[in-house]
């Protein structure tokens, strides 16, 4: 007997978003999750009733047109709150400096003309902006910067899945995230009727069924459904579809994926100096950033999270590295949360893979969603699980 007419597997924000799409059209839809939480990247650790600090995720901006569309159709959307501007400083030989310290202004004006005629297409991050902003620019500055949106080495990464541009709602605030955290919107989602939510699923392979398919968890149990949902990242994909479905684990072939160690905290407000800001962009091997939550600012405590290379630093190390940016005493770090991540360290010669994977699913009652299609960030991902929802259940007709 079928479980479910939909099965998602992964309850990361694109699991969670694919759910929403198919429920919107009356599909029943049950939504695996491994973990003993929902939400994946996103993270809020809430550390007092009226205070929270991202483990992951952080921010969203009002070019997230899917995502702020999704909000107006929950029967309960979390309440949204602006965030102020603030600025990021570097970090680099024990010091924090102004970013702009690091740019070299009349490179940048020789080489910002480029924008008119280099393409990003088919080029990496190092190549597309050491033409457009200048080789020195890119080496002494913007590599850094770019390498704290990814949590990751910028280098190779495609320039176009950097950033993409998307049409801004100028009737919302520029950048903004919910009371509570952006993990509300996970919840929100989720609480929906049509959606059920299975925490520590864990799904160890999938099979074809008749029209539908077999789902093998890892505690033993099989579940069928009609239409399905991989929703987790690509090497995890290429594993629960190596043996029923070759050809499209074929297409997963050396997707690989970039750890993150994050470290979050909170600190009392008096017992820190530093003035408000957005965070710290590293210069260090081995950190890529320290934001805060100064954008959204409390009376009594301040949030910080840094993030790592994985597995580059103890703990100690960690913290101590915090403690030396933020000039704060060993005791004023309360409730350190450490956090594993990972995000897909996307290549250019990958995005030919992708497009061919896309293909192959035309026609099959089977979606593969994920930050790994049109790029990392949030809405990206809700871009992706939009696209395959029209592909798999047609639009949606109101009543
Ligand atoms: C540190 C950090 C900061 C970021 N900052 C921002 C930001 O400010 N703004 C922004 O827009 N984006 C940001 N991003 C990116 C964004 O958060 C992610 O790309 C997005 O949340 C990924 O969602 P996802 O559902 O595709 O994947 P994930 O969140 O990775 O979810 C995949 C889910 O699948 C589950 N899973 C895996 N294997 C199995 C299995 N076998 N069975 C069942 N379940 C399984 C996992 O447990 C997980 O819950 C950030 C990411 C990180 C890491």
């Amino acid at each position: 007997m079928r479980a479910a007419e939909h099965i998602v597997i992964g309850a990361g924000i694109s699991g969670l978003s694919m759910a929403h799409y198919a429920a919107a059209r009356g599909i029943p839809t049950l939504v695996l999750e491994a973990e003993d939480r929902i939400g994946g990247c996103i993270q809020s650790l809430a550390f007092q009733e009226d205070f929270w600090v991202e483990g992951g995720a952080h921010t969203c901006f009002n070019s997230y047109g899917h995502l702020l569309e999704l909000l107006q159709q929950l029967p309960s959307p979390p309440t949204r709150v602006p965030k102020l501007r603030r600025y990021y400083q570097r970090w680099q030989g024990g010091q924090r400096r102004s970013l702009l310290s690091a740019l070299h202004p009349l490179e940048l004006l020789l080489a910002l003309p480029r924008l008119a005629t280099v393409q990003k297409s088919g080029r990496t991050v190092a190549d597309y902006y050491s033409r457009v902003l200048g080789r020195r620019n890119y080496q002494d500055l913007f590599r850094y910067a770019f390498r704290a949106v990814i949590c990751q080495d910028a280098d190779a990464f495609p320039a176009e899945l950097l950033f993409r541009p998307k049409p801004k709602r100028k009737d919302f605030p520029r950048r903004f995230s919910f009371s509570g955290g952006l993990s509300r919107i996970s919840q929100a989602i989720a609480a929906q009727p049509g959606i059920q939510v299975r925490t520590g699923q864990r799904v160890a392979a999938v099979h074809p069924q008749g029209e539908g398919f077999r789902i093998h968890l890892e505690s033993g149990e099989a579940l069928e459904c009609r239409w399905l949902s991989l929703a987790v990242p690509p090497d995890i994909a290429r594993q629960l579809l190596s043996e029923s479905f070759e050809p499209l684990a074929q297409e997963l072939a050396g997707m690989e994926m970039a750890a993150i160690d994050s470290l979050a905290f909170w600190v009392p407000a008096q017992a820190l100096s530093l003035p408000p800001l957005a965070g710290l962009i590293a210069w260090e091997q081995d950190c890529y950033a320290i934001v805060s939550r100064d954008d959204l600012p409390h009376d009594r405590y301040r949030g910080f999270t840094l993030h790592f290379r994985a597995d580059a630093l103890s703990r100690d190390a960690q913290l101590a590295t915090a403690r030396a940016a933020l000039g704060v005493q060993p005791e004023a770090i309360r409730d350190p949360v450490w956090i594993r991540n990972r995000l897909p360290a996307l290549r250019v010669e990958q995005q030919a893979q992708v497009q061919r994977l896309t293909e192959r699913l035309q026609g099959k009652p089977l979606a593969i969603v994920g930050n790994w299609f049109f790029g990392v960030s949030i809405e990206d991902c809700l871009m992706r699980s939009y696209e395959e929802s029209l592909r798999l259940f047609g639009e949606v007709h109101a009543d």
